[in-house]
């Protein structure tokens, strides 16, 4: 049991990454960093993933933490990044473990052409090389940074992205993304909650962006992401009364993934337990 909850207001993490996609914690660890931070409820949000929620909620149980099933979405989005979270679902609904498990395929079709583009580009990798840090999870483009660095090419995660796989650099492969109602339908189809995750990544402001929420409402978005690391005050006031004018639940997490350099620590910025319960209505055990 974690100490010192007594008093204090119970606090909630409802976005974080473990090895089951780029974290580097164990779901497992994570867990343990979760209890030790005091947090009273942890949604494991894993990329295109659900397959760290079973030992995740082995180490809860032990724990006395509260985890929720979460998993992020990659949406087909221009200019910027559009990813959505479902939370509270059923992890074993089966239509949404065959939507999840196509977007693997995507990623093993797309993951052997960022390979060939960074050697043709001169560098010795090999796959051994990247798929080694995914520790038997989804491998990403944080894995093929993660050997850029081990290789010695690149210092930094941010430089191995700027140089080389952040969209519009030479070894960018896009992979294939869902529709925004697709996401909404997978997740609703297993009874979670559809969350627009990071808004200020859509590249959108003012007018363009109410105008895509509230579309997005119209399809069944439930809520926004108003904390975020990437959020400043400002933001999270745009957000906020986004949300509240267009009658959306407000979330919140810290899209913690344990990679030195990437901004963020567990638990930061959180949100209540009272909020994330309104929030979840009935979703947590
Ligand atoms: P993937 O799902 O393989 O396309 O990888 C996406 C992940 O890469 C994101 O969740 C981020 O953690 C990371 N990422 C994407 N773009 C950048 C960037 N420009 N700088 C640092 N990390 C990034
Ligand atoms: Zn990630
Ligand atoms: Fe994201
Ligand atoms: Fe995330």
């Amino acid at each position: 049991m974690s100490m010192a909850t007594l008093n204090k207001p119970a606090w909630a993490d409802l976005h974080s990454h473990s090895t089951a996609s780029d974290g580097r914690l164990s779901p497992s660890q994570l867990l343990g960093l979760a209890a030790e931070k005091g947090l009273a409820l942890l949604a494991l949000t894993d990329h295109d993933s659900v397959a760290g929620l079973a030992e995740a909620g082995q180490a809860a149980n032990s724990l006395g933490v509260k985890l929720l099933a979460g998993v992020e979405i990659s949406i087909d989005f221009e200019p910027g990044t559009f990813h959505m979270v479902g939370l509270g679902f059923d992890p074993g609904h089966l239509g949404l473990l065959a939507g999840l498990d196509k977007l693997r395929q995507a990623r093993e079709a797309r993951n052997p052409k960022v390979l060939e583009k960074l050697q043709g580009l001169g560098l010795d990798l090999s796959w051994a090389d990247v798929q080694g840090n995914a520790k038997g999870g989804l491998v990403g483009r944080p894995h093929f940074a993660q050997a850029l660095i081990q290789k010695g090419f690149v210092k930094t995660f941010d430089e191995a992205f700027d140089r080389y796989l952040a969209k519009g650099r030479p070894a960018y492969v896009p992979k294939a993304r869902l529709g925004a109602q697709a996401a909404l339908d997978l997740i609703h189809g297993a009874e979670g909650l559809a969350v627009l995750a990071h808004p200020i990544q859509l590249g959108l402001q003012g007018p363009e962006l109410r105008q895509l929420i509230g579309e997005l409402h119209e399809q069944g978005l439930d809520a926004i992401e108003v904390w975020h690391p990437d959020h400043g005050p400002d933001d999270v006031k745009v957000y906020r009364d986004l949300a509240h004018d267009l009658s959306l639940g407000s979330s919140g997490g810290s899209d913690y993934h344990a990679i030195p350099g990437k901004a963020g620590e567990l638990g930061l910025p959180g949100m209540s337990l009272q909020a994330a319960q309104e929030l979840l209505k009935g979703r947590i055990s």
